[in-house]
């Protein structure tokens, strides 16, 4: 996989967010007051709006080109599904079928627990838990759901592919009860055939192996010719088998695999090219269609330094195959999209940041060796979030750092956002709700958190994604790749370490990016806290930790507590048979931080997959089973819902005669309605 550039993922999912104290840019506040976050709850998921504030600030031209980059978003939804797991387009039309026409009682407590599942299978685009990415199943019995799928028409279920109604039920109730089908999304065990094991829809009939040979020889043959400018090899395909037997790719783009949703996607960005707000925007949206068109991953890097350099439309998205976190092997693309535009007002903060940012670079902990001579171009903005599709939608990211490619990013810079709608959102969902009362070692953290959580956690957030990942350098002729199954883990890690060791820079307070030498410590002890701790309450009992920003996490709480407990600088004290952390130094926190920096900047920069494998298996992996059990049995009367995500607000287009005259905006609260309005406008795909 030597030179196989990868995605450099920049993406950071709230923690379990704790008691939040108020924002103090309250200017910058919605004006509804009483404006209602969190609309629906099930499974470990609570459902929230976001608002789009100054929305009639924007220009008409502006409102229409983000209505057309939100269809286009919309449109390739069945793509994730497919991508998920090579079920889950089948399993949705079952069941949105059955939603829409079933005949028998509704009002239940069995139709309830049916819909549970059928909405957590809507938020997780697909059979496998978001974020643990093992199949869930649901509570209800084998008997129940026959029963469903007797009292709702024959015509509507997807039996194409079925002998007869018998068969596909006997079909789809094995897909969706048997653990024995596609068990896990993602695979991690290193000592099984990932490929093979995995339920993500990338590979098909092939092995790890085949894959890996198979793109070894490409990467083999393009070293010649595109040493300094390597393409994202398999980026967009899918690997299978021809009849021959060899291995092939099958791209994802228009007559190809996919085509019939990327069609749409291209028919909207067509319309929103025409209304563009400037000559470089219309050129990368013109350039992103030749892209789908073609399938052409040297266009896909010639769009996205297009893309990069447009710092100056207020309106912007992303669009198409872009983050590898899904895929074993780290080198396909899920499909995402988000509209947004510029956050004036709080793009403030993140200018300042960039414009510092070879400062940042020089004064690093981490060996002169990795670090940038010249930091290019680090883009940042804050932004509002205008709609949300494919792989961000409705669990979204809060921050964005894009493109992926190394080469771009060294070459032409890159584009960092923070979500600042999104994250006032979880900030509004969650205050006061317990955890710091439950959790905190005392009053005086509570305290803390409030005066300074929100402010600190954002300027957390914008460091980790405009300076971490950003920073450092590999040497020659390291590629991400190396790293493997690691990868990912250990990216975050040190985008977290970069943005943890900055913020307690008196830089900060010199900026003015936080009111004094205090604030800091508020994003210290949520952070230590929910490493060490809360995040266990995401994780079923026995498990291990998977997902790489928990792993991320883990690492860094733990690796510091045990490296600072000669100084006691964490200290875990047992009261009433609860575990609380207390941060005794939180100087002596920051040099662990920095050590720990300058060791992930080296595995990186010099792609030392040993070491990488044992700092994440040692830190970020195993779990103490009695802190874990402790940790869910004091989360439980909170009863508080682990895992977030959105509701897309709705267009409303004034028109006279075929002109649009104005867009409004509605915020919808029917989640249910929501998915099945998509599933009714945005079905493109067939079911294999
Ligand atoms: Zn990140």
């Amino acid at each position: 996989m030597r030179n196989i550039v990868i995605g450099m993922m920049s993406l950071i999912i709230l923690g379990v967010s704790c008691n939040s104290g108020k924002k103090s840019q309250e200017e910058s506040i919605p004006k509804n007051e009483n404006f209602e976050f969190v609309v629906d709850r099930f499974g470990d998921v609570e459902i929230m709006r976001y608002r789009l504030d100054d929305w009639d600030e924007l220009s008409l031209k502006q409102k229409e080109l983000i209505y057309y980059l939100s269809e286009a978003a919309l449109c390739g939804r069945d793509i994730i599904f497919d991508q998920n797991g090579k079920y889950n387009l089948l399993v949705k039309h079952t069941l949105e079928h059955i939603v829409n026409s079933y005949s028998g009682d509704t009002t239940t407590e069995e139709w309830h627990q049916f819909m549970d599942y059928v909405k957590r299978f809507w938020f997780s685009n697909g059979m496998h838990h978001h974020y643990s990415n093992d199949k869930f199943y649901p509570e209800i019995t084998q008997d129940y759901f026959e029963e469903l799928l007797d009292n709702t028409p024959e015509k509507g279920f997807p039996i194409e592919n079925d002998k007869s109604f018998a068969d596909f039920k006997k079909r789809i109730t094995e897909i969706i009860f048997s653990p024995k089908i596609e068990p896990v999304k993602i695979c991690q065990d290193v000592k099984k055939d990932l490929v093979a094991n995995s339920a993500v829809n990338f590979y098909e009939g092939v092995t790890q192996k085949e894959v890996e040979q198979f793109y070894a020889k490409q990467k083999k043959n393009s070293d010649l010719v595109l040493k300094e400018t390597p393409i994202s090899f398999g980026l967009n395909t899918k690997v299978v088998k021809n009849e021959k037997g060899e291995v092939v790719e099958l791209p994802w783009k228009v007559g190809g695999l996919y085509g019939q949703a990327i069609e749409k996607v291209v028919y909207w960005l067509e319309k929103a090219a025409a209304v563009a707000e400037n000559k470089a925007q219309k050129t990368h949206i013109l350039k992103l269609i030749e892209y789908y068109q073609t399938g052409d991953l040297k266009i896909w890097d010639d769009y996205n330094v297009l893309w990069v350099q447009d710092v100056k439309s207020r309106v912007d998205y992303v669009n198409g195959f872009i983050e590898v976190y899904t895929d074993p092997l780290g080198q396909k693309a899920t499909w995402e999209a988000v509209v947004n535009y510029k956050d004036l007002d709080n793009s403030k903060r993140t200018e300042l940041i960039s414009e510092n940012a070879q400062w940042f670079e020089d004064n690093s902990p981490v060996d002169i060796l990795y670090k940038k001579k010249e930091v290019k171009g680090v883009v940042a903005k804050v932004i509002t979030v205008a709609h949300l599709g494919g792989e961000c939608y409705p669990a979204t990211p809060i921050g964005i750092n894009l493109p992926n490619a190394n080469w771009i990013r060294k070459q032409h810079g890159s584009k960092s956002v923070t979500m600042e709608n999104i994250m006032y959102a979880y900030d509004r969902a969650r205050m006061k709700n317990g955890t710091a009362e439950e959790f905190y070692f005392s009053e005086k953290e509570i305290q803390l958190v409030q005066k300074y959580g929100y402010d600190a956690d954002n300027l957390q957030v914008d460091l980790h994604e405009c300076l971490g990942h950003g920073s450092g350098q590999m040497l020659p002729g390291i590629s991400d790749g190396m790293l493997k199954n690691y990868h990912s883990a250990i990216e975050e890690t040190r985008a977290d370490l970069f943005s943890l060791y900055y913020i307690a820079d008196p830089k900060m307070v010199e900026l003015g990016l936080l009111p004094d030498a205090e604030a800091f410590k508020a994003t210290y002890y949520k952070y230590i806290l929910n490493g060490m701790m809360l995040q266990l309450n995401r994780i079923e009992l026995g498990e291990d930790i998977k997902q790489a920003h928990m792993r991320n996490r883990a690492i860094i709480a733990n690796w510091c507590y045990e490296q600072g407990v000669e100084k006691n600088v964490i200290e875990k004290i047992e009261r009433n048979g609860k575990t609380y952390i207390k941060i005794n130094d939180y100087q002596e926190l920051r040099k662990l931080f920095a050590r720990l920096l300058a060791e992930v900047q080296k595995i990186k920069s010099t792609g030392d997959y040993e070491a990488a494998k044992t700092l994440v298996e040692n830190y970020g992996v195993k779990i103490d089973p009695d802190l874990h059990k402790q940790v869910k049995e004091r989360f439980k009367p909170l009863n508080i819902a682990p895992y977030g995500g959105f509701i897309n607000p709705v267009f409303v287009l004034k028109k006279d005669g075929e002109k649009i005259t104005d867009i409004q905006v509605q915020y919808p609260r029917d989640y249910t309605r929501q998915m099945l309005d998509y599933a009714k406008k945005y079905s493109y795909l067939p079911i294999n």
